[in-house]
């Protein structure tokens, strides 16, 4: 069987060749505990992870004391959200965020409202962004953190980050970005920014899947309550065996994803141009979020009066996207960042977010664009 295209580079990533080459030597020979300070092993293993953490910091304009190795963004999210709730519970127990953010940042924030905090979901504009003024006018006095995603893993726009940073920063509140979608697609610099925590992963950039980190500031520093107890690794603040080969390869992903920045971007953006383009030879399509103010990699495309789930059995031989439904174990449930641009839900199904990235190629995004063309004609015309 040929496999379909990809294009959900959203959800994950291939491992990069040169990524996993790095990664190699890190499960056998080299293979130590970076916690063993007795011997050579464990000394390898450190003087790697810290290198490794250097680079990381780099990226991102911070030092390597600021980053926190987790299993991932998830972990990273509910280590910020549930971190600074609890370090910060006497000073006040109401935080921002909005309603368009990954469920790893929407259900830490729930869980927090069972405990007694109080939440402030901001809505978005029809274009996917926030409305400054609302989020100033949102803060209390009482509020200890504002939570705001960089980049919408659905709809790839980005958010006004740095303006955000300013005003918690005028507000001396602690302000959290769940960069997992943005981190090596766009500069992002954590001082410029005004950034006090923010969520990395590796996966999504041609990284392995189980690493990622926290970044967390140190000047002026961010207290943070450990979510994960043991050994007191990450000075005390995630405790467990550094996974060496993981970190190795999620600075190598990063060092990449850096360095080539400009020239793929580009090219990921003039693909999603063309076959946005292409896919403008139909009627009836929506873009949704920000034309311009959005991932390079990134379209979102809602098919008026389509059926969703007869669109993605059609699209599924062919290429791999993901669709405006969000499926949890037991039910599909329409994509929340879709309905609060003020979707129907029928009109969320029939939505399809096109995730192009490092690997796709020119002809690839015609095959796609010719089959999902072919595709809602034939569903039109039923
Ligand atoms: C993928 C993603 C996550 C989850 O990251 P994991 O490393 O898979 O836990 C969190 N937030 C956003 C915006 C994402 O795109």
């Amino acid at each position: 069987m040929k496999r379909p295209i990809y294009l959900d580079c959203h959800a994950t990533t291939p491992v990069d060749e040169r990524v996993l080459e790095a990664m190699l030597p890190y499960f056998r020979e080299s293979f130590g505990n970076a916690a063993s300070v007795g011997h050579f092993y464990g000394w390898e293993a450190e003087a790697t992870v810290k290198l490794a953490r250097e680079a990381i910091a780099n990226a991102i304009n911070a030092t390597p004391e600021e980053i926190i190795f987790t299993s991932g963004a998830t972990e990273a999210n509910n280590l910020a959200l549930k971190g600074v709730a609890e370090a910060y519970h006497q000073k006040g127990r109401h935080i921002i965020t909005v309603q368009t953010e990954h469920s790893a940042v929407l259900d830490p924030c729930a869980y927090l409202q069972s405990l007694g905090f109080e939440i402030t979901y901001l809505p978005v504009k029809f274009d996917g962004l926030i409305d400054l003024t609302e989020l100033e006018s949102a803060i209390r006095s009482d509020t200890v953190l504002v939570s705001v995603m960089a980049a919408n893993n659905e709809i790839g726009v980005l958010q006004p980050i740095a303006k955000i940073g300013q005003i918690c920063h005028d507000r001396q509140i602690v302000f959290h970005s769940d960069a997992a979608q943005a981190i090596g697609k766009i500069p992002i610099d954590v001082n410029a920014m005004q950034i006090d925590l923010m969520s990395l992963t590796a996966h999504k950039i041609y990284g392995a899947k189980g690493i990622g980190a926290l970044y967390v500031r140190r000047r002026p520093r961010v207290s943070l309550a450990p979510q994960l107890h043991g050994g007191g690794h990450e000075r005390g603040m995630r405790s467990g065996t550094l996974y060496t080969p993981q970190i190795v390869g999620f600075a190598k992903a990063l060092e990449i994803a850096i360095a080539s920045q400009a020239q793929e971007q580009q090219k990921a953006l003039d693909l999603r141009e063309h076959l946005w383009h292409r896919l403008s030879e139909l009627d009836h399509i929506i873009l949704n979020g920000h034309p311009t103010q959005r991932l390079a990699g990134n379209i979102n495309v809602s098919f008026t009066g389509i059926n969703g789930a007869a669109l993605m059995l059609a699209l599924q031989p062919v290429v791999a996207v993901s669709s405006g439904s969000a499926c949890t174990s037991a039910k599909t449930a329409p994509s929340h960042v879709l309905t609060c641009l003020g979707h129907s839900k029928e009109l969320a199904y029939a939505s399809i977010r096109f995730g192009i990235g490092r690997f796709n190629t020119f002809n690839e995004i015609e095959t796609v664009a010719n089959h999902v063309i072919a595709s809602v004609r034939s569903l039109q015309q039923e």
